[in-house]
């Protein structure tokens, strides 16, 4: 059971931050995985005072306070029409609207878990972290990075011009993933992100020629089939209670494959 003595109201991100020090103190997200632990806190900050709950669009990027919970990405008009419904695609899964209209952001991206439909979308994207003491970091690098005492304050999405589809797989809705992909091409670039492996979601990228190809729409069937095996040969899965590590290399594969086909009807568009 979760027991907490105390519960303060950050009053600035430097108060906040100072409180976390302590590793007996704790920052507050929407709390439905804290609620979920054993633990003894001695004092519970909660971020909910500091206006952090907002996505603000520029001309270059979407700036997401880490108090914007999963139900308004999901419901976020700009965003969606932006990244073409893949964010959506993501959380609409997770649990049901009431969870989704607490948990946040900024523990799902901190938490890191491995089975998150969330870390695995933004990876897909040129995204980014503002930690309070670390300052911006790409979020391929957070991903990999220890856990420590920092805040996350924002997630930064650069709006480049990008095609993306989201795909996962859940044995029964509501579930927690058996796998997870979302996939993205641009002119210069093209990400293939796994996650749920069941470990946290890896990134890896599409060849040149293929990427080239699927961004202007001429990709052949063959060509997109020999990229996904190629590609779910290097990504590292494992077995858990939901499903066996065989299947998800599989499922990978799959994934992979129709993200690909999607995207390559999607291309030449632009
Ligand atoms: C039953 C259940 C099913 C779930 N299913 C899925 C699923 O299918 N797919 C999926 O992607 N996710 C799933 N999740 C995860 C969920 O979507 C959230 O990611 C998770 O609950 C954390 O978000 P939160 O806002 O509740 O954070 P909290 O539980 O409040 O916090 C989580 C951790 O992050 C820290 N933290 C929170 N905010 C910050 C911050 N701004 N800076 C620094 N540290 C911070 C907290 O101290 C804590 O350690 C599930 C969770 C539960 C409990």
């Amino acid at each position: 059971m979760l027991k907490i003595k105390e519960y303060v109201k950050a009053e600035s991100l430097e108060q906040a931050y100072e409180l976390n020090q302590k590793r007996t103190n704790c920052i507050l997200g929407g709390m439905l995985w804290l609620k979920m632990s054993n633990r003894n806190v001695q004092k519970a900050i909660d971020l909910s005072g500091l206006g952090l709950n907002q996505i603000e669009e520029t001309e270059e990027e979407f700036r997401i306070g880490c108090m914007t919970t999963l139900r308004e990405l999901e419901c976020h008009e700009r965003l969606n029409q932006w990244c073409e419904g893949a964010v959506k695609d993501a959380v609409s899964d997770i649990v049901g609207v009431q969870f989704r209209n607490l948990a946040t952001i900024g523990g799902s991206i901190f938490g890191r878990y491995g089975f998150s439909d969330v870390l695995t979308v933004f990876l897909a994207m040129d995204s980014y972290v503002e930690l309070y003491k670390g300052g911006i970091v790409p979020l391929q690098e957070f991903a990999q990075m220890k856990r420590d005492n920092d805040i996350l304050v924002r997630v930064i999405v650069k709006k480049d011009q990008r095609n993306m589809i989201y795909l996962a797989h859940r044995n029964s809705k509501t579930d927690f993933p058996v796998l997870t992909c979302a996939v993205s091409v641009n002119a210069e670039n093209g990400y293939v992100c796994i996650g749920a492996r069941p470990q946290k979601a890896v990134r890896l990228e599409l060849t040149e020629v293929v990427r080239e190809k699927v961004w202007s729409g001429v990709c052949t069937e063959e060509e997109m089939k020999k990229e996904a095996e190629c590609i779910a040969s290097q990504v590292k899965t494992d077995s858990n209670m939901r499903a066996g590590k065989e299947y998800r290399s599989r499922l990978a594969y799959v994934l992979i494959r129709r993200t690909l086909e999607a995207l390559n009807t999607k291309g030449g568009d632009q």
